[in-house]
């Protein structure tokens, strides 16, 4: 068996939860094989081997000089071909959601976006969240070609038991006009910050609606400071203007998975909790001991964040 791994790439490295997807095609099993989204250079190459990767398909025509979601599907469809894979596994970012999904419509079979887990291998069967993490769902793929994304941070990336060759295989792919059609034609730098910091933080001090408005944050600050973490927010706070959107955290804002998450007056609700979910610890500061983050939470402490917070930071010196 084969499975075939599509991989985005950071700063020439394989990005994090792409090295999470390889992580994730392992527990399925066989031989795995990589589609990196560009070129790959000698520091991508070092971390595909590390991750296990037996063949690396690289594909190089005029047409990938900007990207395309069609485009790509065709190159996974011919990576599909070349390899012999039963399964593609892509990380569930915009992009590899998307490509998947063209990949999946070209060979007509299903695709099961952001899997937490691999139930079986034969067929590949999966767990996956559905309704923002508020449901999930037990679900067998097809048999002869398996597709899926997986959910961010639903596991640690960890090097494979065994290095892989990550030998270069050039791929051959031919475009219809079809797939041409919708291709990036010009980038604009970023609007409104970056959100980096926070999806790898490995702490955050979480604030919502219980900060009271936007002066409400000092301690917030001072403490994620104090700790070496990100501050995030809730919807309540970004769409009132007290803070901008992209440290939301939650279905429709970023997803995170740090050691500690301090979620200060914040209820909890589905959608938040679909961002926050992964944290291993929760610490829930709230007046309310009925609130869902509070039931939820590793430890609570019930009370005003605006009294427990000076106390903790007091404490730390
Ligand atoms: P509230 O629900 O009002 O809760 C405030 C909490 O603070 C309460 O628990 C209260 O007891 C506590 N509190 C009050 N004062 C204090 C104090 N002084 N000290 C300590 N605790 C105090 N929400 C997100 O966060 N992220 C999303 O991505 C997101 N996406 C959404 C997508 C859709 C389609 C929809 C419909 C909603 C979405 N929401 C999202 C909104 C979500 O449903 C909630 O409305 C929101 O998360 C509530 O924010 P909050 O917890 O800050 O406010």
């Amino acid at each position: 068996m084969t499975v075939l791994v599509f991989v985005e790439l950071t700063d020439g490295r394989v990005s994090l939860v792409s090295r999470e997807a390889l992580t994730f095609a392992l527990e399925i099993g066989g031989d795995l094989h990589a589609v990196p989204l560009g070129p790959v250079g000698e520091d991508a190459l070092a971390d595909l081997r590390a991750h296990g990767v037996a063949v690396v398909h690289e594909a190089s025509a005029p047409e990938l000089s900007s990207y395309g979601g069609a485009i790509w599907g065709a190159v996974l469809d011919a990576a599909v071909t070349a390899s012999g894979a039963t399964a593609v596994v892509a990380p569930g970012t915009p992009r590899g959601t998307e490509v998947l999904a063209h990949l999946a419509a070209r060979r007509d079979r299903a695709m099961a976006a952001n899997a937490i887990a691999v139930l079986s291998s034969e067929p590949v069967t999966v767990e996956r969240q559905v309704a923002g993490g508020a449901v999930l769902e037990t679900l067998p793929l097809d048999a002869d070609l398996a597709l899926l994304t997986m959910a961010g941070h639903a596991v640690e990336p960890a090097p494979a038991p065994s290095p892989g060759a990550a030998a270069v295989q050039p791929l051959d792919v031919s475009f219809t006009e079809a797939d041409l059609r919708a291709r990036v034609s010009h980038t604009e730098p970023r609007q409104g910050g970056d959100t980096s910091g926070l999806t790898g933080a490995k702490v955050v001090v979480g604030a919502g609606r219980g900060a009271g408005g936007p002066d409400g944050f000092g301690d917030v600050d001072r403490l994620a400071a104090r700790l070496g973490g990100a501050v995030g927010v809730s919807r309540v706070v970004t769409s009132l203007g007290w803070r901008p959107h992209h440290e939301q955290v939650g279905q429709t804002g970023s997803r995170i998975s740090p050691d500690l998450y301090i979620a200060c007056g914040i209820s909890g609700a589905i959608q938040h909790w679909a961002g926050c979910q992964s944290s291993k610890v929760i610490l829930a500061i709230n007046t309310d001991e009925d609130a869902p983050m509070v039931t939820k939470a590793t430890y609570a402490v019930i009370g005003d964040m605006h009294e427990v917070l000076p106390a903790v930071l007091d404490e730390l010196g």
